[in-house]
């Protein structure tokens, strides 16, 4: 079985060249939180200048859903590239994207007919049912949630309730957004615990908000993720995403699914929402379904979707190249990858169950599919945010090759490509327990 294979120290010395140079070139806003620098991918396999291999277990952020550079992918893109590169859908017609739209129409849950408008990322796909929201209902409000991650342009910052620092400084938002605490149990928003809470965060909308601050007449849609991607692979309990869908069709608002993150195969099903068997008005996706290149897709009830000529349009969504990577994208994951999905993710999370009984750093583990996440605490009574050690692990993971990100407060996700197998996910566990191993003997006697 292939193995990370890492020379130290790291980085070594190409990626240092290329990291110094990024330093002074590219915007500081981002969030590198350890030097990888990619050189060459191949399935889970993620290799640096220097000669260093990583097993991926972030596939760039839940992107890359068939592996790195798939053959099958990169063939059907290298066949439309040698036909045309861009036409834009905007002013021209292409076939490439009829047959993706249809594809997305027929998987997309509900019977009913839809049409598709396609972006070329999260965010826009996000602005693209915000707006569709607005122009359809003629209501201004949105309701969303903390913890959501919707993007980072105005209007989808202003439906993002994530963290802070996303928001300050950028002055004043789209108005009219209220948000609301999330299905969280482990953290739950009103302190109440599951069933017996009859899942009071939903009724929370209509008891409290609508009667007090925002009248739910003037409400165009509610934006949930069906699994809180970036703020810390929450699963809601059972029974929440069908409440929130009674409660929007008890008021004629619209219930927007964002499943940039959770979407296209990650659970297991090809859209999250399948495994509530919930049936929204607009979907939101991105991110996994063209392994990698650049698009996006709003999915809508076909009669929501009446807007007229030029009013909302951009160039390159729909990219012809980007809609033939979806298409095989999509062909491999009804071909087996949801199936391995499902159950390397079962793997996954009872790897790291066992490895919670051992580390109490682990407060909570969670997730379905290859969507799955592990909290990390300091005290499992307190449920202290063990922020540090969070930061260390993904830190030392990286130093022995195993490639991780954060999520929420004192995350880490596990969101590899779906082509993982069991051999993998062992090999991501023992590296996991040496760097618990490291940081968590410290961290107990620190309590005591
Ligand atoms: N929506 C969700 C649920 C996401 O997870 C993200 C990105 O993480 C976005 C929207 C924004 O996507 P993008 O970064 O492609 O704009």
């Amino acid at each position: 079985m292939k193995r990370p294979k890492i020379r130290r120290p790291l980085p070594g010395p190409k990626a240092r060249k290329i990291i110094q140079q990024d330093r002074k070139l590219l915007s500081p806003s981002f969030t590198r939180s350890y030097p990888l620098v990619a050189h060459r991918g191949r399935g889970v396999w993620m290799e640096d200048p220097d000669g260093n291999v990583f097993l991926d277990f972030t596939a760039g952020i839940a992107v890359t859903s068939t592996g790195h550079s798939h053959p099958d992918v990169v063939k059907a893109i290298k066949k439309q590239a040698d036909r045309f590169l861009h036409m834009s859908g905007t002013d021209f017609y292409y076939e490439a994207q009829n047959r993706l739209a249809k594809k997305l129409a027929e998987l997309a849950p509900g019977k009913f007919a839809k049409r598709v408008f396609f972006t070329n990322s999260g965010t826009e796909s996000v602005e693209a049912a915000f707006k569709l929201a607005r122009y359809k209902t003629k209501r201004e409000r949105m309701i969303s949630f903390f913890g959501a991650f919707h993007g980072r342009t105005m209007g989808s910052l202003s439906l993002t309730g994530s963290k802070v620092k996303q928001k300050e400084n950028f002055g004043s938002l789209v108005p009219g957004v209220t948000h609301v605490g999330y299905g969280y149990c482990y953290r739950c928003p009103y302190n109440l615990v599951y069933p017996e809470c009859n899942i009071d965060c939903v009724n929370y909308l209509e008891h409290t908000l609508f009667k007090k601050t925002v009248p739910p007449e003037e409400v165009a849609a509610v934006i949930m993720e069906p699994i809180q991607g970036e703020g810390g692979y929450v699963v809601p309990p059972l029974g929440w995403h069908q409440r929130l869908r009674e409660l929007t069709r008890k008021y004629g608002i619209l219930l927007i699914a964002d499943e940039v993150q959770a979407g296209m195969g990650r659970t297991g099903k090809m859209f999250a929402v399948e495994h509530w068997g919930l049936e929204p008005d607009i979907i939101t996706c991105a991110k996994g379904i063209a392994s990698g290149l650049p698009l996006g897709a709003m999915i809508a009830r076909a009669d929501l979707m009446d807007w007229e000529p030029g009013s909302h349009a951009n160039t390159f969504g729909g990219n012809p190249l980007a809609c033939m990577a979806a298409l095989e994208t999509i062909r491999l994951l009804e071909e087996g990858l949801l199936q391995n999905a499902a159950s390397v993710g079962d793997y996954l999370i009872s790897g790291l169950k066992e490895l919670s009984r051992r580390f109490p750093l682990i407060g909570d583990v969670r997730g379905v599919g290859l969507m799955v996440g592990i909290e990390l605490v300091r005290d499992r009574e307190t449920k202290e945010p063990a922020v540090r050690e969070r930061d260390q692990i993904i830190k030392q993971a990286f130093q022995k090759g195993l490639l991780l990100l954060g999520c929420g407060e004192s995350g880490i996700r596990f969101s590899p490509p779906l082509i993982v197998n069991k051999g993998h996910v062992d090999i991501a566990i023992e590296i996991l327990e040496a760097c618990f191993k490291k940081v968590a003997p410290r961290l107990v006697s620190a309590i005591r």
